[in-house]
């Protein structure tokens, strides 16, 4: 990152050498709010965050401004009441448990869920997400059972932290392949794509990247 650059030129650059297709979503975690406020003004509005007390804060203190939040790590069972009320997509479902509660919840308090179904593609066992059987099982149960207060939109996943762009470049496409399989054709995100795989991802059929540290610099 060049530390000469403002956020707002980062997101300029960054925006520019996006295809128009990929939307950006600005991973705020842990920055404060007068950092968000830079990202806001230079007309960043979907930011991503993964604690949900700390979404919700921050929601708060923009509620003036129309910012989509992305809820984008792991969310807990007993979280999701909260993290529906302000989420404009919930990336990284990882279980059928945590969908179901997701859908409970969204209908009891009159929400419109959007969520994205999370793949394991890395070979770090300590990430996330479901595996290939486990996505056709939860996917084969809504045909028959579907959801009134969650709309599936896609599929999020997070490769292996490695230089290994080979490496890389092979779990994105797997996530892309899953992704025209499933495709029931609603499905318009596949979420892939981070500050140090963006281009990769981006190569391999990515329709959003969540970035951090390549603007808001390093956490
Ligand atoms: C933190 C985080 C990001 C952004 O990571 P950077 O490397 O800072 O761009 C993207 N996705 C998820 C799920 C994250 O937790």
């Amino acid at each position: 990152m060049n530390d000469a650059l403002t956020i707002s030129d980062r997101l300029h650059q960054l925006k520019a050498a996006l295809p128009p297709h990929v939307e950006l979503v600005a991973v705020s975690k842990t920055k404060p709010v007068a950092i968000l406020q830079k990202a806001i003004d230079a007309g960043q509005l979907d930011l991503g965050e993964n604690r949900v007390q700390e979404m919700n804060a921050k929601a708060e203190h923009f509620a003036e401004q129309p910012v989509r939040w992305h809820h984008i790590g792991h969310l807990q069972t007993n979280k999701v009441k909260q993290a529906i009320r302000c989420s404009h997509m919930i990336h990284a479902v990882d279980s059928d448990r945590l969908l179901a509660e997701i859908e409970k919840r969204s209908k009891s308090s009159g929400i419109q869920s959007r969520v994205l179904l999370q793949m394991h593609i890395a070979k770090e066992t300590q990430k996330h997400g479901m595996t290939e059987e486990e996505l056709d099982r939860t996917l084969n149960t809504l045909v028959s059972n579907p959801m009134s207060s969650t709309a599936i939109c896609g599929l999020m996943g997070m490769a292996t932290f490695t230089d290994d762009s080979a490496q890389v470049t092979q779990e994105f496409k797997a996530l892309r392949k899953f992704f025209d399989r499933y495709n029931p054709g609603h499905w318009n995100t596949c979420s892939m794509g981070m500050s140090g795989d963006w281009h990769i991802a981006v190569d391999e059929g990515s329709t959003l990247v969540r970035i951090g540290s390549a603007i808001f610099g390093s956490r």
